[in-house]
């Protein structure tokens, strides 16, 4: 099977929405009048990013989850995406389904693979994707405002308790906290029709991708202020904050959440209740913008917590 062969076989599929998409030297699209256009990128790096032994199924929808969740988080809706990949080699069942794990998450959002780059190299998975939104409406990282509340959608934690166990082999987490953990890791579920239902309601929002305190760091300092963070009110899962000396770490700095941090106003919050229950998708009130630039996460007592860790970074 050679390049051409593999690109027309497993990822060359109708783009819908696009005058023209796989097969020529580049891709037309036509975007929406009176919107503007999002771009952005993310790469995933076999060891980095993701465990040798992952499923193909799995990697594809990751490759796509993670990129589909910065749109997420800037309210965008998701409508085109170009594939880039290095592979060790053509293996047939492999691209295989690591395409049907890829393209049943586009064809969930109405996303078309308009494009793409394909050679041999160290296995590396890289999506660059385009949204909209009405102009001028994105939700922004500078746009908080003191006396917003800090949301967060999901439960955080889960993946990175995944990688410690991967890493360490803590064989104490139960078996069915682990698969929920694995889960999580593996397939994420990018909050696209959340962020996108949050425009007009919330004034910033982020995707939880290094930790929720480093995450939130960059609203408090793109809009220059600071926060409170109430460690208890943190969804995650009941077995970290019981059996884990070390959940505040794991569920703040952990990472790899996917989920949204985003600030609204007071007055949103039935609206965002409601929200909550029309895409079962849980939202808790975790802390609160503050002019004061300082940022304490607070326990029960109204202590300050440290963290040693502050969150993943690359470097
Ligand atoms: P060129 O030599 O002009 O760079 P390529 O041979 O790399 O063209 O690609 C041929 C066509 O296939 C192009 O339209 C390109 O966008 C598309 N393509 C290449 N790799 C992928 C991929 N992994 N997924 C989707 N489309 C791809
Ligand atoms: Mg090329």
């Amino acid at each position: 099977m050679n390049e051409f062969e593999l690109i027309q076989r497993y990822f060359t599929r109708h783009a819908a929405n696009a005058v023209l998409g796989v097969g020529d030297d580049a891709a037309i699209v036509r975007p929406t009048a009176h919107h503007d256009l999002h771009i952005s990128t993310d790469m995933l790096v076999q060891g980095q990013h993701f465990f040798p032994d992952v499923s193909p199924s799995a990697l594809g929808h990751k490759t796509l989850a993670v990129n589909l969740s910065d749109m997420a988080a800037m309210g965008a809706t998701p409508c085109w995406a170009v594939l880039s990949l290095a592979l060790p080699k053509a293996d047939k069942n492999w691209i295989s389904e690591f395409s049907d794990g890829f393209f049943r998450l586009a064809e969930e959002h109405g996303l078309s693979v308009i494009g793409g780059d394909t050679t041999c190299g160290p296995l590396t998975l890289s999506v660059t994707i385009f949204g909209e939104t009405p102009r001028g409406q994105a939700l922004r990282r500078d746009a908080a405002q003191a006396g917003d509340d800090i949301w967060v959608s999901g439960a955080l934690g889960l993946a990175a308790l995944a990688i410690k166990q991967r890493l360490h082999h803590d064989f104490s987490i139960p078996d069915d906290v682990m698969a929920e953990c694995t889960q999580q890791l593996e397939r994420p579920t990018p909050r696209v029709t959340l962020g996108r239902s949050l425009l007009g309601l919330a004034h910033s929002a982020i995707d939880i991708s290094d930790g929720l305190m480093a995450d939130l760091g960059h609203i408090l300092a793109r809009s220059n202020v600071g926060a409170d963070v109430w460690l208890e009110n943190i969804p995650t899962h009941p077995w970290l904050v019981k059996n884990r000396r070390d959940f505040a770490e794991i569920i703040t700095a952990g990472g790899d959440d996917y989920e949204l941090c985003f600030t609204a106003p007071h007055s949103a919050r039935s609206k965002i209740t409601k929200l909550s229950e029309e895409l079962s998708c849980p939202l808790t009130r975790v802390g609160r913008i503050k002019t004061d630039k300082s940022t304490r996460l607070i326990d029960r007592f109204e202590q300050p917590v440290a963290l040693s860790n502050k969150g993943y970074s690359h470097f």
